[in-house]
């Protein structure tokens, strides 16, 4: 990539709170040369221009205490509307997102979010409240919290839900704290946690945090949990077991009763890793498999921009016995009114584990998109991802291998390993999507199928948007057998082409300073 052509004061805009500055546009082989917000910096230049002064300043200082006034100003650039607007939308036009194209990404749940959603979320009613404001005027807001709580309830088949935990893998911390919490209420806090061998990176990772020991579990050859190998890890030290299901194969756990009751016997919870919800909703539920812990990604299943996009929200649903554990701030119908459960109602509280009640944004968009869909439609949801997902398995697994052949739930993972014998890897062919418009699939996950591809389409793509997809793979499958080249050599329509990633990752520069790269 070539330098970003600096503006200099000569070229940059006159200081008038009208004028735009040029930037891009002159020359569109450079578009992806967009330049920092900082290089469009101009002494003068404003969106907005207040009146001078013409009462006395506010005694600031009495207002605020003295650590908390800055001595110099913010270094931020003087820049007018029009070219802060020009610039994000050139720069969001660059990247590739959910609202330029197909993101089939695996476990990722890459879902259209609706509009209304944000909307909803915007409205001042719940834009404008404060958390410490008090109780009287946020009853709207605990209202809509919870209809969430007991949606979620609804869904899961468990008995409570803490609406706290910010993301997917926040709600396996707090999982697995409560955990802690109830083995260490009954005398002894145990030592493993078990977890499958395709399960998501966080699982493990989670359990570390918590200081659990990590034990994994094979799958078995159908893509099942392995009954014997399960049998002879289990003992009165396991504090719990860690299940995907479907799991990150896209293959439902048949024997999950079993499994439960097998975990059950030694006193040990069962946890499922609820990310991706959308193929059970309405279906089947947590609880009645005999789940007793789950964490459900609010910003998957329900709709919110994620993956660099936004926050999340990852509520933890539990079973009865764990309610007493969760964590405080958390609201309760007490008649007509919303009550807020405090630390000094719950002494058994884990404590907090977010500011205030979570991510009161996340709560408004999915709940949105609950209302908007209803029962039938959450039920429809469902069926559609598992039904897209089948509909794209059938047609690709005729030029890629399948690594588990059977129906799968609302993802599947291809193996490129006959690909990878002619020199291309999954990664090329993830790089080679781009020039057709379409997002890669998660690729090297999950780690047990050598050359991963794992495939999700979910409920909101049309059939003609999955045609497309096919129609791509198939081209592609067929490039490798007769040109790999083409595809080693790709990306050749995206504003940048194959990056140098070692260097990338190694050299990261994240700091604007002032001087362009080599
Ligand atoms: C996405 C995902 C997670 C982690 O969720 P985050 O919100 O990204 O923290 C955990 N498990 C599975 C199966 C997932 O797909």
């Amino acid at each position: 990539m070539s330098p970003a052509p600096v503006q200099s004061p000569e070229t940059a805009a006159p200081a008038t709170p009208q004028t735009a500055n040029a930037g891009w546009g002159a020359d569109p082989r450079l578009m992806h040369d967009e330049p920092l917000i900082f290089e469009y910096h101009h002494e003068g230049n404003r969106g907005l221009a207040l009146p001078p002064l013409d009462v006395p300043a506010p005694p600031l200082a009495q207002a605020l205490p003295g650590v908390a006034l800055r001595g110099a100003l913010p270094a931020i650039p003087d820049i007018g509307e029009a070219t802060v607007v020009r610039h994000f939308t050139r720069i969001s036009s660059l990247n590739f997102h959910l609202d330029k194209g197909f993101y089939p990404l695996g476990s990722c749940t890459m879902k259209y979010n609706p509009k209304i959603n944000d909307e909803m979320a915007a409205l001042p009613g719940f834009q404008d409240i404060h958390p410490m404001a008090p109780e009287e005027g946020l009853q709207g807001a605990f209202q809509l919290m919870h209809e969430l709580h007991e949606t979620l309830k609804e869904i899961s088949g468990l008995d409570a839900v803490s609406l706290q935990p910010a993301a997917g893998a926040h709600g396996e911390l707090l999982g697995m704290l409560l955990t802690r919490a109830y083995h260490e209420s009954k005398g002894r806090p145990r030592r493993k946690v078990l977890v499958t061998d395709s399960s998501h990176g966080t699982n493990p990772a989670t359990i570390q945090l918590v200081g659990y020991e990590v034990v994994e579990i094979k799958t078995g050859p159908d893509g099942d949990v392995d009954l014997q190998k399960l049998k002879e890890a289990l003992d009165e030290d396991v504090a719990a077991m860690m299940i995907t299901n479907p799991s990150t194969l896209g293959i439902f756990e048949l024997k999950i009763r079993e499994i439960a009751a097998m975990v059950h016997g030694v006193g040990a919870l069962l946890y499922l890793d609820g990310a991706n919800l959308n193929a059970l909703v309405g279906l089947a539920r947590p609880g009645d498999m005999g789940f007793d812990i789950c964490h459900i990604n609010l910003h998957k299943t329900f709709t919110q921009p994620h993956g660099g996009g936004g926050p999340g929200a990852g509520p933890v649903a539990v079973r009865e016995m764990l309610v007493p554990f969760l964590p405080v701030p958390r609201i309760e119908k007490r008649g007509e009114r919303y009550h807020v459960v405090t630390p000094a109602e719950a002494p058994q509280s884990i404590g907090r584990i977010h500011t205030f009640f979570g991510q009161f944004g996340a709560f408004v968009r999915s709940y949105t998109y609950m209302r908007m869909l209803g029962r039938e439609g959450l039920y429809l949801m469902s069926r559609r991802a598992i039904l897209n997902a089948n509909y794209l398995r059938a047609h690709l697994e005729k030029r890629f291998k399948l690594a588990y052949r059977q129906t799968c739930m609302h993802e599947f993972v291809l193996s490129g390993v006959e690909q990878k014998k002619k020199g291309v890897r999954v990664s090329d062919i993830a790089k080679r999507l781009l020039d057709f418009g379409v997002h890669s699939p998660t690729v090297y996950f999950p780690l047990i199928v050598e050359e991963a591809l794992m495939i999700e389409p979910t409920e909101t793509e049309e059939k003609k948007t999955l045609d497309h997809f096919i129609a791509a793979m198939e081209q592609i499958a067929d490039e490798v057998d007769t040109s790999p080249a083409i595809v080693t050599g790709s990306p050749y329509t995206t504003p940048c082409g194959r990056l140098d990633e070692g260097r990338a990752a190694r050299e990261l520069v994240v700091r604007w300073t002032g001087k362009a790269l080599p």
